[in-house]
């Protein structure tokens, strides 16, 4: 580990995140006059539940297993109204299929994602957040977003002891 650098703490309580979860869902989809249907707060829930990066595939899989009835087609389409509410991230790291990660209260962090092994490790940075502000002052804009992957491999043990 870095000097700057750490692992992002996830040790929030899960209990009273999801009920806030819910309450940012529930008012997305009033909004948008969407039904408030079982399955979409069950995906929610189970999403909430989840502590690492996961593809729609392991999540139908992870609810099928625990006799959820939940289609592939919600899934992706309940996917797509979390994103819109910002309660879900969307990652590409370097592989065909989408990953996501719950995003409310989970704290700010990037990746490195290894290309020998498509190890995925979860870094924080605060000069990140500190370029944020500092380009916001200069262009005069709000950042809402940002996407930043490092690719990695494994340094060479003999070029480095030469
Ligand atoms: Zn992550």
């Amino acid at each position: 580990m870095t000097a700057k650098g750490s692992k992002p703490n996830n040790a929030v309580n899960s209990g009273t995140i999801l009920e806030r979860a819910n309450e940012i869902f529930d008012a997305h989809l009033g909004m948008n006059k969407l039904r408030r249907t079982p399955e979409r707060f069950a995906i929610l829930k189970e999403v909430y539940e989840c502590n690492h990066h996961f593809d729609i595939e392991s999540l139908y899989k992870s609810m099928k297993s625990k006799k959820y009835r939940v289609s592939r087609a919600t899934l992706y389409n309940t996917i797509d109204l979390l994103l819109e509410c910002d309660l879900v991230r969307k990652h590409r790291f370097g592989e065909q299929q989408a990953r996501y990660e719950k995003s409310l209260h989970h704290k700010q962090h990037d990746h490195i994602i290894r290309t020998d092994t498509g190890e995925v490790i979860e870094f924080c940075d605060p000069r990140i957040q500190s370029i944020k502000a500092t380009l916001e002052e200069i262009f005069d804009l709000d950042i809402s977003h940002h996407s930043l992957y490092f690719y990695a491999t494994p340094k060479d043990k003999k070029t480095e002891n030469v």
